[in-house]
């Protein structure tokens, strides 16, 4: 994306989570109960997570035993509701003398708002207990996404003869599982978690000891510090950086792709000398542990995701490759003085980029024209993982602005994309990783279509201006973002033209 606009990073909302350990769980392997969210959710979806959700107004008003801190009260009346709510287990001083049946009528109540939340622990006489949540951390979703969440984690044992159940749609699946075992399903990539979830099925893998709450506080991430390297899959870190971006996003995510020996990046993009810093500070992290930087590789040509090539080159000791399709290389080679970036090795479709190194690390090169011609996508086979650049992204929507953009060769691209075999994830140049890649692919080819046959319907009706057909068919967007839209609109129109279902004449677009 490219456009001078800024705007701050979303404020966090307060949020809660619990993480539930099973009743009489061996204290050297202990179980939790891990949900899956559904695929269908925005945010995170398919992911690996514990239950909770954001803080109600009315969790304030129920007071907790054993709790002097209003907001810490509030955050635990969040977390119980939400534990309530998803699975159906009530972690509450009073509810060990509720019948199943009575805990499914509560739940009921609660659901369909006949009672308040803090009117249904009144009316049964329960109430929470402050020992019952042990406090393990506060986290941050950082930035990069514009649903941010300061979400306070709980450790809670599952009460006896309470069975969790996953009730409603936000989540698709739950089950107990060993916490070193569901670790080890990350490790495999097998499944996908972020940060919080990861550390948690870390620290109480090692068993539940008598340290066990100083290890889960014992990085600052766990006191509202935002992490930057997210390592949603291991040997891919998503470090977002700070840049001038298409709103709503903020960040650029540069990749640190990397294994025993070796570690490749893509896409350092900000301008900004303190986001140059940052990841430069991780990368020299990484090769201080005995890595050498293989090669910088480039997405595509837009500003957000190359402007911090030449700082990187210049920080990095030992000298660096930069790597890119030639038609992304050609106009940044031609760029005018500091501007310009100097890129020395050209990519093909179908090139294989090995990092060397455990585990081996393999990404084909696939040419992904339609958001700019020399577009590229990384794909990796064996984990399935692809990352998208700004095909498909994690936040936003995809600007295919012609001439550069086109949106014939944008949709050929979608559909290369969805004939990859066994994608797991993808991972765009803005926002969280995408779950659910087919059904996003999908989405996306699904919801052009579908513009484009409004718009080829408004010009039969006799809209013939791109402007005109804005007004018509963009009735979703606000008018602060026409003069986008109106680049849209052109890209479809040019299609429809080349499609011959369109004619441009006299500065007027008609039917045929
Ligand atoms: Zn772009």
């Amino acid at each position: 994306m490219n456009t001078n606009q800024r705007q701050p990073p979303s404020t966090p909302k307060d949020a809660a989570a619990v993480i539930l350990l099973r009743q009489n769980t061996d204290p050297q392997n202990p179980e939790v109960f891990l949900v899956r969210r559904s695929e269908k959710l925005a945010f995170l979806g398919g992911f690996s997570a514990f239950p909770g959700g954001q803080l109600d107004a009315s969790d304030a008003e129920v007071e907790v035993k054993n709790s002097t801190d209003v907001v810490a009260s509030a955050a635990i009346s969040c977390a119980a509701r939400e534990l309530f709510e998803e699975l159906g287990v009530l972690v509450a001083c009073g509810a060990e003398s509720l019948t199943k049946g009575q805990r499914v009528s509560l739940l009921d109540d609660l659901e369909s708002g006949r009672m308040s939340w803090p009117g249904l622990l009144q009316h049964y006489n329960l109430f929470l207990d402050a020992n019952d949540f042990t406090f393990v951390g506060r986290w941050v979703t950082p930035p990069f996404s514009a649903r941010r969440f300061d979400t306070w984690f709980f450790l809670a044992r599952c009460p006896p003869k309470q069975e969790p159940k996953v009730i409603q749609g936000e989540l698709a699946s739950g089950e107990w599982i060993a916490a070193g075992r569901a670790h080890e399903q990350w490790q495999r990539s097998e499944i996908l978690a972020v940060p919080p979830t990861l550390h948690a099925l870390k620290t109480l893998g090692e068993g539940v000891t008598p340290d066990l709450v100083q290890r889960f506080l014992a990085i600052p991430q766990a006191f509202q510090i935002p992490v930057r390297r997210i390592e949603f899959r291991p040997n891919f870190i998503c470090f977002p950086v700070r840049t001038p971006t298409k709103p709503p996003a903020t960040h650029t995510n540069c990749y640190l792709i990397y294994n025993s020996r070796e570690l490749l990046v893509i896409d350092p993009g900000s301008p900004y000398e303190e986001e140059q810093q940052a990841l430069a500070a991780a990368i020299d992290d990484l090769v201080g542990e005995g890595r050498s930087v293989r090669e910088i590789i480039l997405t595509h040509m837009h500003p957000d995701h190359v402007a911090g090539v030449n700082a990187l080159r210049a920080h990095l000791v030992d000298p660096v490759t930069v790597a890119a399709h030639r038609l992304t290389a050609e106009p940044l080679g031609a760029a005018v003085g500091e501007d310009a970036i100097r890129v020395d090795r050209n990519i093909e479709d179908g090139d294989l980029i090995k990092i060397e190194g455990t585990p081996e690390i393999q990404l084909k090169a696939v040419h992904t024209p339609g958001h700019t011609r020399g577009h590229l996508c990384f794909y990796e086979e064996r984990t399935g993982t692809l990352i998208s650049g700004d095909n498909v992204l994690g936040l936003g929507s995809v600007l295919i602005d012609p001439p550069e953009g086109n949106m014939r060769d944008y949709l050929n691209s979608l559909q290369r994309m969805r004939k990859l075999e066994g994608l797991s994830v993808i991972f765009g140049g803005h926002g969280p990783a995408v779950a659910n890649a087919y059904g996003k692919i999908d989405e996306y080819i699904t919801h052009r279509l579908e513009r484009e046959r409004q718009i080829l319907e408004a010009v039969q009706e006799g809209s013939a201006t791109a402007k005109d057909i804005v007004a018509r068919v963009y009735t979703d967007v606000s008018p602060k973002a026409h003069a986008m839209a109106e680049r849209a609109v052109l890209a479809h129109l040019e299609k429809l033209e080349d499609e011959r279902q369109v004619f441009h004449e006299d500065n007027r677009w008609h039917a045929r």
